[in-house]
Formats: structure tokens, C-alpha cells, sequence
């Protein structure tokens, strides 16, 4: 028998309750709804974080005290404002991504939200603005990363803000349920194979303790052991 044919288990969202999640529990900046309703008509809105999702990110942010945080994969920017926002005035994310134009808009509500001089944005391949990280020395000095970019990468990334955050610090990855096409064998597209094969690793790596929350598109969480 499958563990799932006998023990409690997570609750498929119908319509009317997915909508009275967000009704009765989502407390939304302004800035935040306003810059989710700016995206909506933009190509490839999709692809920002849901508005609970940014909402439970920064009550992780807060839980952990983080002053120092990555971010992999900005687009407008909806993700970086929600740990900007709850990051001491003297906190920095360092935002990563290759497109300059939706890092532009994103730009712009850091500054709205008033957070601009806690971002520093890096145009460029993730992967070489965290490797420069790295070689700058400054291994174990973050706290929090969150990996929202290209899917094939995303085991680089895990392994690169691994290294980055401190001990005990919380890296989290999106998409981790992939539109449920991690849970589809016939779903073998180089996007379905990194997720799925990164989420069974993060299971299994005894360097981290981990669970994958099913919100948003799931969101997997590892945190970096003693
Ligand atoms: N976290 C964002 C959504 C990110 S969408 C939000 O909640 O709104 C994914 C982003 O990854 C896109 O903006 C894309 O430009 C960026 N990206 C793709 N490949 C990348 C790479 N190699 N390095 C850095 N960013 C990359
Ligand atoms: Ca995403």
C-alpha cells in the first residue's frame, strides 16, 4: 500500500477555495498589487510568483531575520520587492538576471516601494554573478536565496547559493510542482527533467533539511544544516 492510501494528505484546491485563500488571507502592499495588475498585460506574466506565495516569502524572510539575500530570476520584480520590503535598512538582495528591460521595470517599484538602496541588480548570467560572488570571498554570507530563472540551471543555482548562504541559512526554489509535470512520466522536456531530478536531490542531500510547499506553483524549501 502506498503511504498515500492511508495517511492525511495535502488538499486539492478547488476554485472556491484557492479563491477563499486569497480572499480572507491575502494582505497585499499596494505597491505589490499594483505591480502584479502592471505585469498582467506583459509577455510571459505567468511566469511571476503568486500573490500568497510572495506573502508567505516574506513571513520566511522575516522568521529567519535575513539581512543578505540572493535572487535568481527578477523579471518586473514582483518577488525581489516582497524580500526587499521585509530586509533592514541595511539588508541587500542582490538581484541576478539577464534581461534588461523587465529588470528596468522592476527598477522602478524598488523605488516606489522604497527599497532601491537595498537592491543591487546584476545584468547577466546568473550563474557568473554567483560564481563572482563566490570568488569575491563572500561564501557563507547570505541568508536567503530564492531560484525563480531558467530550469535547466536550477541544479547550478542550488548549488551555487548553497555555498553562498550561511549555515542554517534558507534557499528557496520555485516551480518546484512545474504545472504538475514533475508528476508526469510521459513529461521528459529538459525543464521537467532538471526540476524533477533537482527535487528528488534536494530530498535526498544530507546537507540540507527540506520540504516542497505546495503553493503557487510549489515552492521548495531547503535549508542549509548545521
Ligand atoms: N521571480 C520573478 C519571476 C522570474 S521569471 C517574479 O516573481 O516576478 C524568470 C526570469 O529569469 C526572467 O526574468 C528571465 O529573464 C530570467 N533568466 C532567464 N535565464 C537567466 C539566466 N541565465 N540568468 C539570470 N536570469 C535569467
Ligand atoms: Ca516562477
Amino acid at each position: 500500500m502506498k503511504i498515500f492510501d492511508m495517511s492525511p494528505k495535502t488538499l486539492s484546491l478547488t476554485e472556491a477555495l484557492a479563491s477563499y485563500l486569497v480572499d480572507v488571507t491575502l494582505r497585499e502592499a499596494p505597491i505589490l498589487r499594483a505591480l502584479r495588475e502592471a505585469t498582467q498585460s506583459l509577455p510571459g506574466a505567468g511566469m511571476q510568483i503568486a500573490p500568497e506565495q510572495g506573502q508567505f516569502m516574506r513571513l520566511l524572510v522575516q522568521l529567519i531575520g535575513a539581512k543578505r539575500a540572493l535572487e535568481v530570476g527578477v523579471y518586473t520584480g514582483y518577488s525581489s520587492t516582497c524580500v526587499a520590503l521585509e530586509l533592514p535598512r541595511d539588508g541587500l538582495l542582490v538581484a541576478c538576471d539577464i534581461n534588461a528591460e523587465t529588470s528596468a521595470i522592476a527598477q522602478r517599484y524598488w523605488k516606489v516601494a522604497g527599497v532601491s538602496e537595498k537592491v543591487r541588480l546584476e545584468i547577466g548570467p546568473a550563474e557568473h554573478t554567483l560564481t563572482q560572488l563566490v570568488n569575491d570571498g563572500l561564501s557563507g554570507t547570505f541568508d536567503f536565496a530564492f531560484i525563480d530563472a531558467d530550469k535547466e540551471m536550477y541544479d547550478a543555482y542550488y548549488e551555487l547559493c548553497l555555498q553562498l548562504i550561511r549555515v542554517v541559512g534558507l534557499i528557496a526554489l520555485d516551480n518546484a510542482l512545474w504545472g504538475g509535470r514533475v508528476a508526469d512520466a510521459k513529461c521528459v522536456d529538459p525543464d521537467t527533467l532538471a526540476i524533477r531530478n533537482l527535487n528528488a536531490k534536494v530530498a535526498a542531500d544530507k546537507r540540507v533539511s527540506s520540504s516542497l510547499v505546495p503553493i503557487g506553483d510549489g515552492l521548495l524549501l531547503a535549508r542549509k544544516s548545521v
